[in-house]
């Protein structure tokens, strides 16, 4: 029994659980309405959902850019606070490549999966694990996840019209 099976069981007994990450991809699948969830994003969000001010003054297109820069790889530092105008910031790294990039309509791989309309680009973790902001997608951690979760969601709602029923609800939360 996976956790979600768990989960689902749960909600069968009475008891109100949501899984969060389902709740997501559910929002994405059966929604019009923007998920907001920033790796789940075409192109990827990096800089444009969001942009995160480290302690130092040193800005980065994502927490995980920051993380990565913590560990000695600057790669997705947007510039600085301190010495930076806010046009600089968004200009004067890569980040504009970045986000044209990873536009998922257009990547290899993800343009021609099923999955595409509900997934996202990850650019810092491709890069972090395939150095590369756009990643080999066969090969991908994250194509391989997002591949497994998608489908067994679309298989549960398929297979049992009160899971279907239970998903449209997280859906709309
Ligand atoms: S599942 Fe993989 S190939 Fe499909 S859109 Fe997502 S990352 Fe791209």
């Amino acid at each position: 029994m996976t956790t979600l099976d768990y989960i689902v069981e749960m909600n069968r007994r009475g008891y109100q659980l949501m899984e969060q990450y389902a709740a997501i991809i559910l929002k994405k699948m059966l929604t019009c309405k923007p998920c907001g969830y920033v790796d789940l994003a075409s192109p990827a969000a990096i800089g444009i959902g969001g942009i995160i001010y480290n302690y130092d003054g040193r800005v980065f297109g994502s927490d995980e850019g920051r993380m990565l820069a913590a560990c000695g790889d600057t790669r997705f530092l947007m510039g600085d606070l301190r010495s930076d105008t806010y046009e600089e910031l968004f200009t004067k790294s890569d980040l504009l490549d970045v986000i044209w990039r990873t536009m998922c309509e257009g990547v290899p791989g993800c343009c021609d999966c099923a999955f595409q309309p509900w997934c996202g680009a990850a650019p810092v973790f491709h890069y972090a694990t395939q150095c590369d902001v756009v990643g080999h997608k066969p090969t991908s951690e994250f194509c391989r996840r997002n591949m497994a979760i998608m489908t067994y969601l679309v298989e549960l709602m398929e297979a049992n019209a009160e899971i279907q029923q239970l998903f449209e609800r997280w859906a709309q939360v």
